[in-house]
């Protein structure tokens, strides 16, 4: 397992933060990430490239950052000892809270990083994309904060099937702006936000909702959801004497709330880390996104990383019962830990998934988000020691699914 494996852990990056497992200087993790970006995008990618740490290592940033998490995000969120839940399965089960912030879910630690980020680049106007909306949803909320004009795209089928998340991004004061071309989902209201980046580069920043896209993104939200390790660390040390869990679980889609509760301990090889995706129907049921069963290398989003596609290169259709891990491919720092074997890889099925999100609202009276649940559903895969402290980052709560649980288990 991956505990005892040798890993090639460089002793010191000077701009990772200590090791192999973050990024260097040009956003590559192993062989993955970078920024394959059209030209007339190199402006503005490279405007934050140049001033992103600078920036977050001011103590007037790191203070704005820290208040904003803790009065308006609701930090730190509790870590949890599940004690029916570590009955049942025989381990010892931490949950760590995101479900607890502002808007349901660890999206909101990014987002106000990064409209911190955009003011003090001096832009006054952002823009983002979202799928399911709950990412448009977090930026919305953070631009009505901070009074910024704020555009979200949407795919017209996906603003038909996500009605109360255009609802809340329009109360709060968003434009919803349909992408009509394509398949008219993610990847087409991307390509919208990317267009209109290049037509605004100097008063626009754009925010992207997970550790996906081309550098420095990839870094700079690992770094703004690096918070939940941070807080992970000192909460475990006052509940068991000691800062590292034997296992940090998280289910991942793009990767953002698994790189905030892997960062700490990304070094630490004594912690296995162990990343959850989204099996859909099955694996090889045609109807899945488990992206490190079935990716290959390729580039998405202006990154370097695994994704589905086919023999000649185009991107698959990804399915998952929870909309928020329906992504084809993972960031590029979950591409390398599992390239390299720090990661361990797990594919949970839809049916898998619902069954473990009831369990937890049975046992714990939590009923968590259906990307959540899929990470939950490791106990089932997988034995655990009884003494072992396993911590699973709780991403994200659930009523937004609850129309799917309803049909589901005909509630
Ligand atoms: C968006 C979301 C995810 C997936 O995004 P990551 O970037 O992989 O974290 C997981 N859980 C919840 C609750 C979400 O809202």
């Amino acid at each position: 397992m991956t505990k005892n494996m040798k890993h090639n852990i460089k002793k010191s990056s000077p701009f990772g933060g200590g090791g192999g497992f973050h990024a260097d200087e040009r956003g590559y993790y192993g062989e993955f990430g970078g920024a394959y970006i059209p030209e007339m995008l190199y402006p503005n990618c490279e405007e934050l490239r140049q001033n992103y740490l600078k920036i977050m290592e001011t103590e007037d940033f790191q203070k704005e950052f820290k208040q904003l998490l803790r009065d308006y995000a609701g930090r730190p969120t509790p870590l949890y000892f599940a004690k029916r839940l570590s009955e049942t399965h025989g381990t010892k089960i931490y949950l760590k809270r995101e479900d607890l912030c502002h808007t349901g879910a660890h999206k909101v630690n990014n987002t106000i990083g990064q409209i911190l980020m955009a003011k003090k680049l001096g832009k006054n106007r952002i823009i983002a994309e979202t799928g399911a909306g709950q990412h448009g949803v977090a930026t919305a909320t953070v631009c009505a904060l901070m009074g910024i004009e704020c555009v979200v795209y949407m795919g017209e089928i996906d603003i038909a099937r996500q009605a109360p998340n255009v609802a809340r991004m329009k109360m709060l004061g968003a434009e919803v702006r349909p992408a009509k071309s394509g398949s008219r989902t993610l990847k087409d209201a991307t390509n919208e936000a990317i267009r209109d980046w290049i037509n605004n580069p100097v008063d626009t920043h754009y925010i992207i909702g997970s550790v996906v896209g081309p550098h420095p993104y990839p870094d700079m939200v690992a770094r703004f959801q690096s918070v939940i390790s941070e807080e992970i660390k000192w909460q475990l040390q006052e509940k068991e004497g000691r800062e590292h869990p034997d296992y940090v679980v998280a289910c991942v889609g793009g990767g953002s709330n698994a790189a905030g509760a892997y960062y700490h301990y990304l070094d630490k090889e004594a912690v296995g880390i162990i990343a959850v995706e989204a099996a859909g129907k099955g694996i090889h049921s045609g109807e899945s996104a488990a992206t490190s069963a079935l990716g290959k290398v390729g580039i998405i989003h202006g990154s370097k990383t695994l994704l589905m596609q086919t023999d000649d290169g185009q991107i698959t259709e990804p399915y998952s019962i929870s909309a928020g891990l329906d992504y084809p491919g993972v960031g590029p720092m979950h591409a390398h830990l599992f390239k390299s074997g720090r990661a361990e890889f797990i594919s949970i099925t839809d049916d898998k998934a619902m069954q473990a999100g009831l369990e937890v609202a049975k046992l714990e009276g939590i009923i968590p988000a259906i990307e959540t649940s899929h990470a939950f559903a490791i106990f089932d895969h997988k034995k655990f020691d009884t003494d072992d402290v396993v911590v699973i980052n709780l991403s994200g709560r659930g009523d937004k699914d609850l129309d799917t649980y309803i049909d589901y288990f005909n509630l």
